[in-house]
């Protein structure tokens, strides 16, 4: 996942200064130049996505009971923490328009649920969801919102990055993410008090006193120094890892438009997505299996678009409003290779042994 190398300078400034810790340098490099990076007041440096979305819902005051509106199509790590915190998640469908949550299907839980406390949504596969009207439901019904930017570091809605355009944003770096710190994750906000809580409950919640002093129950969640110092060294090549995927994007779209029944996942004025992956759907003779069983055939991988959380069998309990749309681009979606490594060769042979289940269909 390396490009260029600048990863093992921080790593080794960390060894010779001594710095194989939790905390240290590199992690607060790391948090100042990512918030940076996206216009982020403050920022705090974890272990992974789903902690910094847990750290997001107890910072927002999500307690045993409480109601969390959830977009439904995603993966569980965007709902997961909801459970950690004893509360109840709502899954709300998205639209064709973005894949993401759907502002009408939100406006409709609003009604049905209206002591709901939290709304988390997703900008999948780099994608933004129509962040206004969704701003505007969560201040009408003063509920807070957290964004989950895990798919999406440098993507951008209306000129504003995805992460810092609700009350909180959270980022991935997890192996298979745009950049990588090896695992890790990120918690930014405006809210100064809220980011200095977070990083004291992810440091197992130690009181300021020279012996070991706890009022609250703490986690260990903390990113370590060299983790950060492999994030720091990914970041510096964030902005060329964006531009190769949406090459990888317009590649394929030069390529695949226009056989019978392919859709590209939209790209709408308000959005610069980072194209994390290029994703497809189908509704003609061709099936996803097709696709991903003629790719598997050549050893290339792929796969289906995230199985919606009301289908899953951990979550048959919750309720779910919506119309359906999220199940059918389920059963309708394949995300094509997307790898920042993959040459004009690899792309070109994924596209012809997709052309070829059109010539023999
Ligand atoms: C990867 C991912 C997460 C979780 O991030 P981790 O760092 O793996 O814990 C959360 N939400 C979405 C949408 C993701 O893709």
């Amino acid at each position: 996942m390396s490009d260029e190398g600048y990863e093992l300078e921080y790593i080794k400034e960390a060894f010779y200064t001594n710095w194989v810790a939790p905390l240290g340098p590199n992690v607060d490099g790391f948090e100042r130049e990512l918030a940076s990076w996206i216009g982020a007041k403050h920022a705090v440096a974890l272990v992974s996505g789903t902690a910094a979305i847990h750290m997001a819902l107890k910072a927002a005051g999500i307690e045993r009971g409480d109601i969390v509106f959830c977009q439904d199509l995603t993966f569980a790590a965007t709902a997961n923490p909801i459970v950690y915190q004893n509360a109840t998640p709502v899954f709300i469908d998205s639209d064709f328009e973005t894949w993401n949550m759907d502002p009408e299907a939100l406006e409709a839980a609003f009604d049905k649920y209206p002591d709901v406390k939290a709304v988390i949504v997703v900008h999948l596969y780099g994608l933004s969801a129509d962040m206004d009207p969704i701003i505007k439901l969560c201040r009408k019904h003063k509920v807070i919102l957290i964004e989950d930017a895990a798919e999406a570091l440098g993507t951008t809605y209306k000129g504003k990055f995805a992460g810092t355009i609700g009350d909180y944003g959270i980022f991935s770096f997890n192996g298979n993410k745009i950049i990588t710190s090896s695992g890790g994750g990120m918690l930014v906000s405006d809210y100064e008090d809220k980011i200095a809580k977070v990083r004291f409950w992810s440091t197992q919640a130690r009181e300021k006193a020279r012996h070991y002093q706890h009022c609250e129950v703490g986690y260990n969640y903390r990113m370590s120094n060299i983790a950060a110092g492999i994030g720091r060294g990914q970041l510096k090549v964030l902005d060329r890892r964006i531009a190769k995927k949406r090459y990888i994007f317009e590649f394929y779209k030069r390529q695949l438009n226009g056989l019978d029944g392919i859709r590209f996942m939209p790209i709408n004025d308000w959005n610069e997505p980072n194209c994390w992956l290029s994703c497809i759907t189908l509704t003609g003779q061709v099936r996803p299996a097709d696709i991903m069983e003629a790719l598997d055939n050549e050893n290339i991988e792929s796969r289906p678009i995230w199985k919606p959380m009301h289908m899953q069998p951990v979550f048959e309990k919750c309720d779910f409003i919506g119309d359906g749309i999220s199940e059918k681009l389920f059963e309708n979606g394949v995300c094509l290779p997307s790898d920042t490594k993959m040459t004009d060769d690899d792309l070109l042979r994924v596209c012809n042994v997709i052309k070829g289940l059109w010539t023999y269909s």
